[in-house]
């Protein structure tokens, strides 16, 4: 048996990068005064259909669909957004305050082509902020990453900024995107025709070449923004300017999914190949009412943590496995039984103890204390149970101690805990 194709197993001996990314994530997303929230990995199609859009790659193309026993088509997220809105909106936090700000880690699902960076499931650290207009969340929200990425030691990161603009400035950007397109007709894919009266915005993610290079010269949002928009997004880039936080403009920059408005970016790493972006957010003040709440902006990014983890592997050296503290060495039933209690009573207490059930010999056993690396080994065997001395060994100086059974838990914590 196999994992399935795109699918993968995080082992033991890779996982400390992992968790090394939780740590530093969690603290900086607490001291920005973000809440952790844990949402299903399951939801109704219909809630990504509506959100992310229709006609846009993920939900045509992406989603794992099925229809459970009783018929209700329901999706792996393919995202964190759309479930995060509808959580905010099902138990009416708006009411209490409006003003939330979330953060979640987990696994998203989309059935892209696989390769290296590409996965089927992919982990997103993700975090949204709701309820707050001011471009002043946009810049700290890209100020965070760029903190977070500062303190997971990477360098080669570019943050590229666009604005989508907002439904005041949309229709004469569409406008002027349609007869550009209406133009370049036959120099387009199937797909892109199709999208014409869709979703024109779309075509514009058109990974293929061809379509790509009729597009070079197509109008920007950013040349149809509105005066207020105009204002969001200078305050944004001058915040980030005042922060010294490195970023460019990106007129091309429209991102895969229907809900954005306004600030978008992506942090792009030159480290990765064809697969550079390492994490993408973006404002979607339409999104919550969209799903049925009350009018709120919001605005968020998700971060691709496998993508993370694989520029870190280029710079970081792996840990050291964490020694153990003590291998007991138990010889004949009595002292199985015995060293049993006292391994169990060394954990709760916090002391890494390990033994082994197997029966086997001193020589075996002293083996595979050397291969867990135990920095000392407690030897039980009849003779010691006999004499009440049970020799604890300090594995690096090889001094050893005697200790009686009575007292022994109690004065191995002592000894190991120091
Ligand atoms: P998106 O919102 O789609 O731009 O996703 C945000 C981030 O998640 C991207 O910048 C990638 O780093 C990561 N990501 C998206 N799709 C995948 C995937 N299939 N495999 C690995 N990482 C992904």
């Amino acid at each position: 048996m196999q994992t399935i194709r795109g699918f993968r197993d995080i082992l033991p001996e890779q996982i400390w990068l992992w968790q090394k990314v939780e740590k530093e994530a969690t603290s900086l997303f607490e001291a920005f005064g973000f809440k952790e929230i844990r949402i299903p990995i399951l939801e109704k199609t219909q809630l990504f259909a509506r959100s992310i859009g229709e006609v846009t790659d993920i939900v045509e193309k992406e989603m794992y669909t099925f229809e459970d026993r009783k018929g209700d088509k329901l999706t792996l997220r393919p995202e964190a957004t759309a479930s995060i809105v509808r959580s905010y909106i099902q138990h009416k936090m708006y009411a209490s305050d409006p003003v939330r700000k979330f953060f979640m880690i987990g696994p998203m699902f989309r059935r892209e082509r696989p390769q290296k960076g590409r996965y089927r499931q992919f982990y997103q650290i993700d975090a949204e902020v709701f309820g707050i207009e001011s471009a002043y969340i946009d810049s700290q929200l890209i100020f965070l990453l760029n903190e977070l990425f500062k303190r997971l030691g990477l360098t080669e990161l570019s943050a590229h900024i666009n604005s989508l603009g907002c439904p005041e400035c949309r229709p004469s950007f569409q406008k002027a995107l349609l007869t550009f397109i209406e133009s370049k007709k036959d120099r387009l894919c199937e797909n892109c025709l199709r999208r014409i009266d869709k979703n024109p915005l779309r075509i514009l993610d058109c990974k293929i070449v061809d379509c790509k290079e009729a597009l070079k010269e197509a109008p920007a949002t950013l040349d149809h923004l509105c005066g207020d928009c105009t204002e969001h997004f200078d305050t944004v880039k001058t915040t980030l300017n005042q922060q010294g936080v490195d970023f460019t403009v990106d007129k091309s920059l429209v991102r895969g999914l229907d809900y954005y408005t306004r600030t978008a970016w992506e942090i792009q790493t030159t480290t990765l190949g064809a697969q550079s972006a390492v994490a993408g957010g973006g404002r979607y003040d339409g999104l919550v009412k969209e799903l049925g709440g009350p009018q709120t902006p919001g605005i968020g990014f998700a971060i691709g943590f496998d993508r993370l983890v694989e520029v870190m592997e280029q710079i970081d050296k792996p840990l050291e496995d964490v020694p153990l503290d003590l291998f007991i060495i138990s010889l004949g039933d009595t002292a199985m039984e015995k060293g049993y209690h006292w391994s169990c009573q060394l954990n709760q207490a916090g002391i890494r103890t390990e033994m082994d059930f197997r029966g086997k010999s001193m020589k075996a056993l002293m083996k595979r204390a050397d291969k867990l690396n135990a920095q000392s080994v407690l030897i039980a065997g009849e003779n010691e149970l006999k004499e009440n001395a049970i020799i604890l060994r300090n594995m690096k100086t090889k001094e050893q101690v005697s200790l009686t059974v009575e007292t022994l838990v109690p004065e191995l914590i002592k000894i190991l805990k120091k």
